[in-house]
């Protein structure tokens, strides 16, 4: 019989796993990608749409069509509960059964980390469309009424690449507007220090950074949390008060609810507790890739810095995962296994017009190499590798690096 294969979420991870997947059986399995986004969508741009340089359709696409080609059933529902026990999964319009299940449902954004964030709040984010295209019609209004803006992260963010990549992009705007003289910008972040990105840090990392934030004229607040952001003022936990016109700030990722509420499967965030086969530690058929697995914090930090688990180790898990998988499918033992700290890390901080590559022979300490390379030639790549992830990923290109 068929060996029928659930992938909830079709972005990174559940794109990634499904495809590779059914490259692995060539076809021998039934496969059904349940997602409650029709569109991919390529999250590392939202960094640049709200400043116009990039509008939702340069970096979405249908969904549909990439799986109908691979002859994988593409699903558009919103999953809302699951049974790890009966092996079946509830969406907003019916019932899946499964063999194996692949959880690839992402972040949520945890806005009540401090009063004043979210929609109703005070404060833009960028992290998903929704929010981005909100932070870009503040910063319309913004340029009409110019005055100084704070972006940050709060305690336990994880997604620090991003709040960089925006501090430094705004810099740049500010600079093309004639704004750079007049706006006082700031950044806050919970990181011990500067560079740190939720990695540790590496080498010469805080050091260039600095550089970075002098030649900008940024100032840094680095090791705090925020208690409140109220209209046009942000109180950090000590008290001090940062007063803006403007402000962007990366909040905690929190796993779906529906996998929170599931058979003890996650933590209390909602993320799945994995193994290094990234299979669920309670069940061997459930899988869980990307954002939706757990990674423990191997660190203790005066205010709780989280995790990114980025893009490319995203990918890298699906992979595991989805050997892993075939292999069972086949009756064979499964061989795929890679700690999510030991693989390397992969990234670019763009800065507008500049910017950083940054290498490691792993995500997390200790590490035998790192490197940092700054330069105009991290924008170029950043620009280039936008193109080459949406052909690939549109394409079902999935074994491409
Ligand atoms: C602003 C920003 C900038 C970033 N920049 C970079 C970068 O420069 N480089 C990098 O490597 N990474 C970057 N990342 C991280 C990268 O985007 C993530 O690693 C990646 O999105 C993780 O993919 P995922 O598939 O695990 O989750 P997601 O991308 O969150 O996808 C989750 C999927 O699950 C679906 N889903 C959610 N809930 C349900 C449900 N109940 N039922 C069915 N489907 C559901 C969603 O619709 C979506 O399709 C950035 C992230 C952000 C937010």
């Amino acid at each position: 019989m068929v060996s029928k294969v659930l992938v909830l979420g079709g972005n990174f991870g559940g794109l990634t796993a499904s495809l590779a997947l059914h490259h692995e059986l060539k076809g021998d399995a039934d496969i059904k990608v349940i997602s409650a986004s029709d569109h991919f969508l390529f999250n590392p741009s939202l960094i640049w749409l709200p400043f116009g340089k990039r509008k939702a359709s340069d970096i979405t696409f249908p969904l549909a069509p990439t799986f109908d080609r691979h002859g994988i059933d593409f699903i558009h529902e919103e999953v809302v509960s699951m049974d790890c026990l009966k092996k079946e999964v509830r969406t907003s319009n019916g019932n899946y059964s499964y063999d194996y299940l692949v959880i690839a449902t992402g972040y949520r954004n945890n806005f009540n980390v401090i009063e004043g964030l979210g929609p109703d709040g005070f404060a833009y984010t960028i992290t998903t469309l929704k929010d981005a295209m909100q932070a870009g019609e503040g910063w319309r209004k913004f340029l009409n009424d110019p005055g100084n803006i704070v972006i940050g992260a709060t305690q336990g963010a994880g997604c620090f690449g991003a709040a960089y990549e925006y501090l430094f992009n705004t810099a740049h705007q500010l600079r093309k507007a004639g704004l750079k003289k007049q706006v006082k910008l700031t950044f806050v972040s919970p990181e011990p220090f500067l560079g740190h990105f939720g990695i540790g840090g590496l080498p010469h990392g805080e050091s260039l950074l600095k550089m970075f934030f002098k030649k900008e004229g940024i100032e840094a607040v680095v090791d705090t949390g925020m208690e409140r952001v109220e209209k046009n003022m942000l109180t950090l936990s000590d008290g001090r008060k940062i007063d803006f016109k403007y402000a962007m700030i990366i909040p905690p990722f929190v796993g779906q609810d529906f996998v929170k509420r599931t058979n003890e499967i996650a933590d209390e965030k909602g993320y799945v507790i994995v193994r290094d086969t990234y299979q669920s530690q309670k069940y061997d058929d459930v899988y869980c890739v990307g954002v939706a697995a757990q990674v423990p914090v191997p660190w203790h930090t005066s205010n709780p810095v989280g995790i990114p688990k980025t893009g490319f180790p995203t990918e890298k898990m699906a992979h595991v995962a989805a050997k892993n998988i075939a292999s069972s499918i086949k009756g064979e033992s499964l061989t795929s296994h890679e700690a999510f700290g030991d693989i390397p890390a992969v990234c670019v901080m763009d800065a507008g017009n500049n910017g950083v590559i940054m290498f490691a022979d792993k995500m997390l300490p200790p590490r035998k190499h790192g490197i940092l390379i700054p330069g105009p030639q991290a924008h170029s790549m950043k620009l280039a590798f936008e193109k080459y992830f949406m052909w690939k990923a549109k394409h079902g290109y999935v074994s491409l690096p």
